[in-house]
């Protein structure tokens, strides 16, 4: 099963517009990503339909604090990635290429749309979340998926993503995604260090769903001790609040894919960063990856309420929300909440 997304120009190559890399490919080419193809005159995405992750997860896993807490989520994934980050800790799906595709791909069932938006409500969900590699490489499948989940009573279509999709591909999304978690890894060198990324078409994709207005985001950044400072990240959180984010999540690092040899990011310093972070003007802060109790709750930034005392996932946190929160208000002082409550 393939999707035709683009046409051939005069030369014969053609231009993937699926993100900022917009590859330009001759016949038979793959992109950087691994998983677009110019095939016969049309970009592809040699991996559609080809689901090779779909279970059940809390919404806090995620994460998302404001999308529904205290509910769960089909989360879904095909592989492909057009970032290279050396910490990644889903390599095995995200770093893929078609010989791989040709050994193992080939005997995997394929998903239609429809048949994965089934699975979800055989599930009595409403949320699916689209994760795991990136789906800004496999957008044609996401949003073939994404309306028809959005045709369903309460139906919400959630992504995870680098945030690097070129303009012309958000704007095709933000009919039909109603929430986004962007991870923004660093500043541009860091971007260009450790990730074959780039920061600026983050940050104007973030703006840009900002100033949209009609989706929730919330931004992720992996804590990595030893590169990351507190001049950094509060110069991070600067742009960020600059560019309307109001929902920042500070995670701790631990060893993974090509830096197993470096040390998980300690408490203290995550602690450290947060306080930081807090000190930016985005008015939610979280701790990721943490066993201590700093940071994990909600709290009114009218009057202070802890409107979720924790995130947890165990469903507590939908609890607390129809104690302390009501038509998106905070019931004490009617303060607005952001976000999907
Ligand atoms: S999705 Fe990005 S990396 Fe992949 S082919 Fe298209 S432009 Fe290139």
């Amino acid at each position: 099963m393939t999707a035709e997304t683009s046409s051939a120009g005069t030369t014969g190559k053609i231009h993937c517009e699926f993100c900022f890399h917009r590859c330009r490919l001759g016949e038979g080419k793959i992109g950087i990503c691994g998983v677009r193809k110019n095939l016969n005159g049309k970009m592809i995405t040699t991996v559609y339909g080809q689901v090779v992750s779909a279970g059940v997860d809390p919404i806090e896993k995620k994460p998302f604090y404001h999308v529904r807490p205290g509910t769960s989520t089909l989360s879904a994934a095909l592989p492909g990635c057009n970032f290279q980050c050396l910490f990644c800790q889903n390599h095995a799906i995200s770093q893929y290429n078609e010989s791989q595709y040709a050994l193992s791909g080939s005997n995997t069932p394929l998903t239609s749309p429809q048949k994965l938006m089934e699975l979800m409500l055989g599930h009595n969900l409403e949320i699916m979340t689209y994760t795991y590699s990136d789906p800004v490489v496999w957008q044609d499948y996401m949003l073939d998926t994404a309306k028809l989940v959005k045709e369903k009573e309460n139906g919400l279509n959630c992504m995870i993503t680098n945030g690097s999709m070129t303009h012309q591909s958000l704007i095709g999304m933000l009919d039909y995604i109603d929430a986004f978690n962007i991870d923004v890894k660093g500043n541009e060198e860091f971007y260009r260090k450790f990730c074959k990324g780039s920061f600026i078409p983050v940050l104007n994709n973030l703006e840009r769903i900002s100033a949209d207005g009609r989706a929730v985001v919330e931004v992720t950044t992996l804590v990595l001790e030893g590169e990351h400072t507190l001049d950094e990240i509060y110069w991070l959180g600067s742009r960020l609040r600059g560019a309307g984010v109001k929902v920042w999540h500070l995670s701790r690092f631990f060893p993974a894919y090509k830096m197993r040899e470096r040390q998980a990011t300690s408490e203290t310093f995550l602690n450290a960063m947060l306080q930081t972070a807090s000190e930016s003007g985005i008015p939610f802060i979280y701790s990721g990856n943490s066993q201590e109790q700093l940071f994990t709750a909600t709290v009114c930034p009218g009057c202070g309420t802890a409107l979720i005392p924790t995130h947890s996932y165990g469903g507590e946190a939908g609890i607390s929300v129809n104690k302390y929160i009501r038509d998106g208000k905070c019931l004490q002082c009617g303060e607005h909440i952001y976000g999907l409550f």
